[in-house]
């Protein structure tokens, strides 16, 4: 079994229901959730807007590669909703929005696990360790 942490958020709609939505879907599609961090409010990041954010990180063990796990994230944000991805780095409200941060093979929870550079996936994800609303939940399930 591989362990990874992702970040969830929302800005949009009933923010509390999209992000149960958005675990029950990890749930049953990426693996079993095994810590949840509590949801945070926060301003909007590289974005002007009006609505704020609820955000979480969790922890889950899956036994898909990286990419699947991308795929199936992917999947789950158009699922619930979500409409388009960022354009040109340019951030939007969103009603979900799943970013792996960490991924580590094997269950071996060492560093900071395995590092992939690809044009679809960066792993861990490059501007986790600047923002709050990633950094605060996270550290309350490492
Ligand atoms: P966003 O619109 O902010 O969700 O950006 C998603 C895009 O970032 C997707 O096209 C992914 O291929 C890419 N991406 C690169 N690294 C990651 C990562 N660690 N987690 C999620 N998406 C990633």
């Amino acid at each position: 079994m591989h362990v990874v942490f992702l970040s969830l958020g929302t800005n949009l709609g009933d923010k509390t229901k999209n992000l149960n939505d958005a675990i029950n879907q990890i749930e049953r599609r990426v693996g079993s959730v095994k810590a949840k961090s509590a949801f945070i409010q926060t301003e909007p990041w590289g974005f002007k807007s009006e609505n704020t954010f609820l955000n979480a990180a969790i922890k889950v063990e899956t036994i898909l590669s990286p990419i699947d796990l991308l795929i199936q994230t992917q999947r789950i944000e158009r699922d619930l909703g979500r409409i388009s991805k960022s354009i040109n780095g340019e951030y939007h409200d969103r009603i979900i929005d799943i970013d792996i941060l960490l991924y580590f093979e094997d269950g071996n929870i060492i560093g900071d696990g395995l590092h992939i550079e690809s044009p679809e996936l960066t792993i861990p994800h490059p501007h986790m360790n600047e923002r709050d609303f990633v950094t605060i939940p996270l550290k309350q399930i490492l």
